[in-house]
């Protein structure tokens, strides 16, 4: 296969300055302009060369030109501030076709026809040859991964491919929380939401002034390949719920969480929960394993079965 590269291009600096394309703060936007480093953060989504691709949030386009420069046939970029899309569109001349921008919001965005059809593998093979990427915005990232959490349970958006590979950026503390394993004082929701569909690797910490500006935190890039086989086979649904509740009360026995699951009068079904697991009550949450969470869905989705209208209780 051709290694296809960019031509040579301006700097995304001078991008940046040619098309005044100042980083608004309230849309907490941070550019990185150093392409090494662009480069570093593609080189973990794995072998790009021939892939097809989505970036999003691609702003002033420095991951977008080291994604290309890996040689993807195929990237589509999704970006919500039309500003950008001058730049985008002058990379676009230079990509010789193989980019297409969208000016749209990934929140809204539809990617069930964005790929070829033929590049669909079934949920048992290797992942299909689809990639997605982005540094975008923290309180966009967050609700994001735990949508594409939920469409990868049901093998839906991006995942009517297959099993496509996601790398993505946090806020350090977050990548953190998403691989805490079992012990660990950032083991939460997040890191029980990812791990039971995905291998999730912190790939590696980028340090706040790499960007500019400089926010106020670090960032981790993190890479999710979805299980062959999820953890906790259940409805996305209720793991959430069940997972959610217990973190809620992360510093009590988990038995406080999943009382809240039930009516104060119904406490017979958080013992069943515990006889049913034989898991100990007082235990904390972040002491419980994959295993310990999977029975307890088990058990919390069996109750829901037989009692009509329970998994719609909500506590307060
Ligand atoms: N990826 C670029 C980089 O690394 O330099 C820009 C990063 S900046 C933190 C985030 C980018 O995501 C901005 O260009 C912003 O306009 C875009 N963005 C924010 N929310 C978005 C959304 N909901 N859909 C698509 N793009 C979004």
């Amino acid at each position: 296969m051709v290694h296809l590269r960019l031509p040579p291009l301006p700097t995304i600096r001078d991008i940046i300055r040619l098309y005044g394309l100042r980083a608004e703060r309230q849309l907490a936007q941070n550019f990185l302009l150093d392409l090494k480093l662009t480069d570093k953060i593609v080189r973990h989504a794995g072998n790009l060369e021939g892939a097809h691709v989505l970036e999003v949030g691609p702003g002033p386009g420095g991951i977008t030109r080291s994604i290309l420069n890996k040689g993807a046939a195929n990237l589509v970029v999704v970006e919500k501030d039309q500003r950008f899309l001058p730049s985008l569109t002058m990379l676009c001349e230079a990509a010789n076709e193989r980019l297409k921008v969208i000016h749209g919001d990934i929140m809204k965005f539809n990617m069930e026809e964005e790929f070829p059809a033929d590049l669909k593998t079934s949920w048992d093979d290797d992942p299909p040859n689809i990639h997605i990427l982005g540094n975008l915005p923290f309180n966009v990232s967050t609700p994001l991964i735990i949508r594409w959490l939920e469409a990868l349970s049901n093998h839906s958006g991006p995942f009517i491919y297959g099993r496509t590979r996601m790398l993505l950026t946090f806020q350090k503390e977050v990548a953190e929380r998403l691989v805490a394993p079992v012990r660990d004082s950032q083991r939460s929701r997040l890191s029980i939401m990812a791990q039971h569909l995905c291998e999730v690797k912190h790939c590696f910490t980028i340090p706040g002034k790499a960007f500019v500006p400089k926010p106020d935190v670090d960032v981790g890039v993190v890479s999710f390949t979805p299980l062959a086989d999820p953890l906790i086979d259940l409805p996305f649904k209720l793991v959430e719920k069940l997972v959610r509740s217990v973190f809620h009360f992360r510093r009590k026995y988990c038995r406080r969480g999943v009382e809240s699951l039930f009516p104060l009068e119904r406490q017979d079904l958080t013992d069943e929960i515990f006889q049913v697991t034989k898991i100990d009550p007082t235990q904390r949450p972040m002491l419980l394993t994959m295993e310990d969470f999977n029975l307890m869905c088990h058990a919390y989705y069996n109750i829901c079965q037989r009692i009509p209208g329970m998994f719609d209780y909500n506590y307060r």
